[in-house]
């Protein structure tokens, strides 16, 4: 197997903003894996939270590749080799399963989904994501967002009940929201009761991601579901999680990829946690691994690729918000142009 890696800066067509930053460019990368004619496609989005940048997924990708097997179907022995070599980097070792996933599919001439014996047809709507930042691009925001009928709203800054306050004048459509671990257990509670007036769905993440007794504390005084994000990063901390939270947002990018990620999913079943899958700032193609995935959970919110403006390539398509897997071998990709 031979192994191209390329770098791409993704760009947001507005400034994204979070409770902790704000970036436009995102240093993401994409690796071919090639075999016997074939070539599998993976895209690594890391991120400084989890401890990732382009440096150490270049750093870590040559050491995963001296330990992947040489049958590229021995995806799951090769995830465990993963695990074994270097603790953390998690989006570096999601990229290279993800190729090789990719790579599978198209040796055996069936899309992911099939591989993994899902319906095409049971994907869930993804939601749409209003950035933190200046309440006055709110509506030009709601403008990029209007074929999707779910919005995910990013909350922890100084202005969210004027945000709030502004997304909900101008449409009626479900909301969630999403602090990032802004909050401090109390406040969290005020801030999430203040919030209960404009009708939102649940909240994800409102302290940091250490916090688990504060996450209790929240769930047990409001009145709407709490979902982890940050909390939970392996199939551990969804055990630690069980009746400490309502649900769970998965992102192949924080727990390595697609192997661990369906272990998440089948641990958090067996608990009656609802899950979502998540998102980083990613290309189609990051987003295109996790959406056939999407059979499996309840909800998503796998729109990176929408809020960029130079996605290389192109893959899941949404139709009214529905995610509609492409029927092509693999993840299904082609190029934009
Ligand atoms: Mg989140």
């Amino acid at each position: 197997m031979k192994i191209k890696i390329s770098h791409h800066d993704l760009r947001t067509i507005h400034p994204f903003g979070i409770s902790r930053r704000t970036d436009q460019v995102f240093r993401n990368i994409i690796v071919e894996i090639s075999h016997q004619g074939h070539v599998g496609i993976g895209e690594a989005a890391p991120s400084e939270y989890y401890g990732e940048s382009r440096e150490t997924v270049l750093g870590v990708l040559p050491i995963l590749e001296t330990v992947m097997k040489a049958d590229p179907f021995q995806i799951e022995e090769t995830a465990g080799r993963f695990s074994m070599a270097i603790g953390r980097n998690p989006a570096a070792k999601a990229c290279l399963e993800m190729a090789l996933y990719d790579l599978a599919g198209k040796m055996l001439n069936a899309p992911l989904y099939k591989l993994l014996g899902l319906s095409p047809y049971m994907t869930p709507v993804t939601s749409y994501t209003i950035s933190l930042g200046n309440p006055d691009l709110i509506e030009a925001k709601l403008k990029d967002a209007a074929p999707f009928s779910v919005l995910k709203v990013k909350v922890g800054g100084p202005r969210d009940l004027e945000t709030l306050g502004r997304i909900r004048a101008n449409t009626d459509k479900r909301i969630r929201v999403d602090a990032n671990g802004a909050w401090s257990p109390k406040e969290a509670v005020k801030r999430i009761r203040e919030l209960c007036q404009f009708g939102i769905e649940f909240v994800e993440q409102p302290v940091q991601a250490s916090d688990i007794d504060g996450l209790r504390y929240v769930r047990e005084r409001v009145d709407i579901p709490i979902f982890a994000d940050e909390s939970a990063v392996s199939p551990e901390d969804v055990v630690k999680l069980s009746g400490v939270v309502d649900g769970i947002n998965l992102k192949l990018m924080k727990s390595g990829g697609i192997c661990q990620t369906l272990k998440m999913i089948h641990v958090a079943r067996a608990q009656s946690m609802k899950l979502m899958i998540g998102c980083m700032i990613e290309s189609s193609v990051g987003i295109t691994a996790a959406a056939h995935l999407t059979p499996l959970v309840d909800y998503a919110d796998l729109d990176g690729n929408l809020l960029i403006d130079n996605d290389p390539f192109q893959g899941v398509k949404t139709e009214k918000g529905k995610l509609i897997l492409p029927g092509k071998p693999g993840l299904g990709l082609e190029p934009a142009h």
